[in-house]
């Protein structure tokens, strides 16, 4: 291993314990593969310094990658066992799709602006995390319905409310985690479906780029 990935590597055990462990990320499989997904490879060059921060990055197309806790809280509220079909829907760098293709059987992502599944697909590739994580260039806040239903159900962009068709493709039972609220502050939300019967409950609050897209905000 070349100094720098060495270097990357101390970097990402030191996030694993001061951002994650700290606050209360538990899940060994979210430590494990937060611990071991190379985060600067998702990154554009020029803050791949900054890859193990704790705060979001710019990564173009005005969008951000999220800070790893907050990746890694989403992933540990959705509770993967290692057999799941999951959704996200706001691929951006492809890092988070990443880290749930690691706790999931299958990730379906979809980047609604094309240079950034473009980008997603690449990065993907380069960290060796693509084999079982399809990115789709479409409008996710409408899902995918052609490979519903899923088990869990990712959201990486901020939405006004729970889209209802991204509600409709998620199987019973079923965990979906999406930021809901304002364009400036959101509430971090864990909707489940249980026989039938949706509930939610707040996990955090945060802030995330909007929702864009027929269920989305509607944005010049
Ligand atoms: N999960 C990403 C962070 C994504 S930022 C990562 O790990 O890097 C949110 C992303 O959602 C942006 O790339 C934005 O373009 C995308 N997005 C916004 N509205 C969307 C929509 N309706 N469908 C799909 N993607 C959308």
């Amino acid at each position: 291993m070349d100094g720098a990935a060495t270097a990357f590597e101390a970097q990402r055990r030191y996030m694993v314990e001061r951002q994650l462990k700290s606050r209360g990320i538990r899940d060994p499989r979210v430590l494990e593969a937060m611990g071991r997904i190379p985060r600067e490879l998702f990154v554009p060059e020029k803050y791949r310094h900054n890859a193990y921060c704790d705060e979001p990055i710019p990564i173009g197309c005005g969008q951000t990658i999220s800070q790893p806790y907050i990746t890694a809280l989403m992933a540990q509220v959705l509770e993967l066992q290692g057999a799941e079909k999951v959704l996200e829907v706001g691929a951006g760098s492809g890092y988070h799709a990443a880290v749930l293709g690691a706790l999931a059987a299958e990730v379906i992502t979809v980047e609604i602006i094309p240079e950034l599944a473009e980008m997603a697909r690449r990065n993907l590739e380069a960290a060796g995390c693509a084999a079982n994580v399809r990115v789709i260039c479409a409008d996710g806040s409408l899902g995918y319905a052609e490979l519903a239903p899923y088990d869990a159900i990712s959201v990486a962009a901020a939405a006004p409310e729970i889209p209802p068709k991204l509600l409709e493709q998620l199987a019973d039972p079923g965990r979906l985690v999406i930021p809901i609220g304002s364009l400036d502050e959101q509430e971090l939300t864990l909707v489940t479906k249980s026989q039938g019967v949706i509930s939610s409950r707040v996990a955090a609050l945060c802030r995330f780029v909007p929702l864009r897209g027929g269920e989305g905000w509607k944005l010049q």
